[in-house]
């Protein structure tokens, strides 16, 4: 192998395992996007694409991941990304929902629930591109669980523990990043679209009955974005069994993890669809499968 290739494939592979923020990391916030793009009203759709920016190329879900990208631009923005809780495997946004000093409304929650208004309200002062791009990112955001884990371990950032006695990573991480790359690795031949098929297809299979009650709260003043991280505290319990500081974490974790990730992908894309076609209208919904 030459120097150049040997460098080549060095860098491909440094950039393969570069570190995401703190979020679903990217191939998941996408995922959540390109679900959503699916179900919008054409309406939406329409609006949505109004909205993007140049390099988003028209597609929503390569803005995904903006968010995370602004944390150190916008600081204020950090504590929007998630819920934690004192680990009682419920969210209460009474008390859960503030910020680091206890700053009012400043959780995951408080953030869809203030970018749905602001893109609901044409005289809103907040810049309705940007409006946008927390909106669809906060609701990858609230349905990944650990981001409404506990408030002792930062959501698991702080449970630091081995991937298939490989990666060190953190349990956090695992629920981000770990889960979807090994599935995508393993199931997919690391092809996202392939995987998003899958998860597309569950859809009108195995959750056909419950997918059209997964939206169901929404109304004109609320967005249930309360029960989304209701639904994530709970699920996040569980998820910490098994995974104590310092443990190495492989197939038997993967398997229990793998079906939460990918229905919470799932109802992530349906919902954040529901609350654009509330927002831009229009009758019906396309599903593009
Ligand atoms: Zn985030």
């Amino acid at each position: 192998m030459g120097l150049l290739m040997l460098l080549h494939v060095l860098l491909v592979a440094a950039a393969a395992r570069a570190p995401a923020a703190q979020a679903w990391g990217k191939e998941g916030h996408y995922m959540t996007c390109k679900i959503a793009d699916g179900f919008l009203t054409s309406e939406a759709l329409t609006g949505v694409k109004a909205l993007l920016p140049s390099w988003a190329n028209g597609e929503l879900a390569e803005v995904c991941s903006w968010a995370d990208s602004q944390r150190f631009r916008y600081r204020w923005s950090s504590p929007l990304h998630f819920a934690d809780t004192p680990g009682d495997c419920k969210f209460s946004y009474a008390r859960d929902c503030h910020g680091t000093k206890g700053e009012k409304d400043m959780c995951v929650v408080g953030g869809i629930n203030n970018y749905t208004a602001a893109l609901q309200d044409s005289s809103s002062p907040y810049n309705r591109t940007e409006s946008l791009l927390f909106l669809s990112h906060f609701l990858g955001d609230i349905h990944q669980p650990m981001h409404c884990g506990r408030t002792a371990d930062l959501g698991g950032n702080t449970i630091v523990v081995t991937w298939y006695n490989t990666t060190k990573t953190n349990l956090h991480k695992v629920w981000d990043e770990k889960v979807i790359e090994t599935a995508m690795n393993r199931f997919y031949k690391d092809d996202r679209s392939a995987m998003i098929q899958a998860i597309k297809l569950n859809l009108t299979n195995e959750w056909s009955k419950e997918e059209n009650q997964w939206a169901a709260c929404y109304t004109r003043t609320t967005t249930c974005a309360d029960k989304y991280a209701e639904e994530s505290a709970e699920l996040s319990c569980p998820a910490y069994v098994g995974a104590e500081q310092g443990c190495n974490l492989e197939d038997e974790y993967f398997f229990s993890a793998l079906p939460v990730v990918q229905k919470r992908l799932a109802q992530g894309g349906v919902r954040l669809a529901a609350i654009l076609n509330r927002i831009f209208g229009g009758n019906g919904r396309l599903q593009s499968i």
